[in-house]
């Protein structure tokens, strides 16, 4: 994936760049892709350059001094967008697509709960190597659906009997190697995992989660920071898996240890009504409320789902502003109920997007969601610009910081949500001629991209100024899903 590619049509006369003649003459590292529309910082420029040095974008529109030599790639009739951020992902349940969709006999009601042994299942199933391949497969889709990066909330951690590893932290080796297989971003966010509910002991069946003690967990994840802290495309976070899974004593540690290390932060919380009753009952208070008691709400954090906050939690969070990762195709399979997003939005707290569960992988949906849900419940059309601050008036001007500005923030980086000269060069060109935005007008196209196109438009996906997917196949698609396939094969067969 390091050697450069040319990607559309490449322009007359332009001198094919290797490698190492780009180490000798540094100014032949700067590439120009071309595109029918840029989502600019101005809006969209027609017929634009964008120029990309070191991953990065150093200008829009004309460089003052153009070099001797450099690339071009006409990318052709394309709109010309940053890349989607997927906030929250559980790799390996890619390959349960499916699986739980019929009603079994022996359990009539069924419920988040009933999936998650389901889920439970799977996890206790899978080989070191169908999970690095299970990954590949997810962060491939995801590629394909215009996500340049993905946070791992990555929780399973031993062998099937429950044993580490020799290494205990080869399974989060081997999905991150699956990111760079697919040539995304990673931050690999360390799931910490000690209970089976409050105040229970882990049940069998969670076995390959969990830990003996905060302190080996932390072991671990300082291991993980000085073997991936300096990867380019890497990066790490701690992720305690909800207040279900660990208590007071894990937080504070856990904490703690990403405020001195300036790491990210992640926390299911909320996604169902049993765990807030449980709370409860053990602490008196919504889990929102216990985690800002016991640790400190700030913008470090991300609270994934947030689906059934309290009053005094949604004031909690209005006002030590975490990101809140709604993940909205997985709630509505799960039946975990809707985002408060107009009261969310209203509060200025950034919400950022995730595909969780990948019964679907498709940013796209997941952005337009959070308005749709919005709509059914109001009976009413273009809610949440009603509800913004600043009195936006395009819907999908609200959504658009979700897959990008604020995924980036639950993410630990700061991104702007357009193409412009210092963001990184993670870029996705959506194909004008793809039927679900074939007759695109500028005026209108970035409500009607998020509103209603296919990820089947997703023409080109480009990471740090490389093709990832071009012409909407991997640049090394066959190799890179082998294992993928024989996996699912030796599944069907047993
Ligand atoms: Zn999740």
């Amino acid at each position: 994936m390091s050697r450069p590619r040319g990607g559309g049509r490449k322009s007359d006369g332009e001198d094919e760049m290797n490698h190492s003649a780009a180490e000798q003459r540094p100014e032949q590292d700067l590439t120009e892709y071309r595109a029918r529309y840029v989502w600019s910082a101005g809006g969209w420029e027609e017929r634009a350059s964008v120029w990309v040095r070191g991953g990065q974008v150093i200008a829009v529109g004309d460089l003052e001094a153009r070099p001797e030599r450099y690339r071009s790639v006409d990318l052709g009739e394309v709109a010309l967008v940053p890349g989607q951020i997927n906030a929250h992902s559980h790799a390996f349940q890619r390959v349960m697509r499916g699986a739980a969709e019929r009603r079994d006999p022996e359990r009539p009601n069924d419920n988040f709960w009933t999936w998650r042994e389901a889920m439970y299942g799977l996890a206790l199933s899978l080989s070191a190597e169908e999970v690095e391949a299970a990954a590949r497969l997810a962060f491939w889709e995801m590629a394909r659906a215009g996500i340049t990066q993905v946070g791992e909330f990555h929780y399973v951690h031993h062998r099937p009997d429950g044993q580490a590893y020799e290494d205990p932290n080869e399974l989060a080796h081997r999905v991150i190697q699956a990111a760079q297989a697919v040539g995304i971003r990673i931050a690999l966010l360390r799931v910490a995992y000690h209970s089976g509910d409050i105040g229970q002991p882990a049940s069998p069946r969670q076995r390959r989660f969990i830990e003996p003690d905060v302190q080996t967990y932390l072991e671990r994840l300082s291991a993980l920071e000085a073997r991936w802290g300096e990867v380019d495309k890497v990066s790490l976070g701690a992720a305690p898996h909800s207040i279900r899974a660990v208590d007071r004593s894990w937080v504070e540690a856990i904490a703690d240890h990403c405020r001195s290390r300036d790491l990210v932060t992640h926390i299911h919380v909320c996604e169902q009504p049993a765990e807030i009753d449980a709370a409860r009952r053990a602490y008196g208070m919504g889990p929102v409320e216990a985690l800002h008691a016991w640790a400190g709400l700030d913008a470090r954090w991300t609270l994934v789902h947030a689906t059934h906050l309290n009053e005094r939690e949604h004031a909690i969070v209005a006002e030590t502003r975490p990101t809140v990762c709604a993940c909205p195709t997985t709630e509505r399979n799960l039946g975990d109920g809707f985002l408060p997003a107009r009261r969310l939005i209203a509060d200025a707290v950034p919400v950022a997007l995730g595909s969780d569960s990948h019964t679907v992988i498709d940013p796209w949906e997941e952005l337009r969601l959070v308005e749709y849900h919005e709509r059914l419940r109001a009976q009413a059309r273009n809610v949440l610009p009603a509800h913004a601050p600043g009195a936006q008036m395009s819907t999908a001007a609200v959504l658009w910081p979700m897959g990008t500005t604020w995924g980036g923030r639950a993410l630990g980086r700061a991104l702007s949500g357009c193409i412009e000269a210092g963001e990184p060069a993670d870029f996705v060109a959506l194909d004008l001629g793809d039927p679900g935005l074939w007759g695109a007008e500028p005026q209108t196209l970035l409500d009607h991209m998020v509103l209603s196109m296919s990820a089947s438009a997703v023409r080109h996906t480009i990471v740090a100024g490389e093709l990832v997917i071009e012409d909407r196949r991997h640049v090394d698609e066959d190799a890179l899903l082998a294992p993928a396939r024989d996996f699912l094969a030796r599944r069907r067969a047993r």
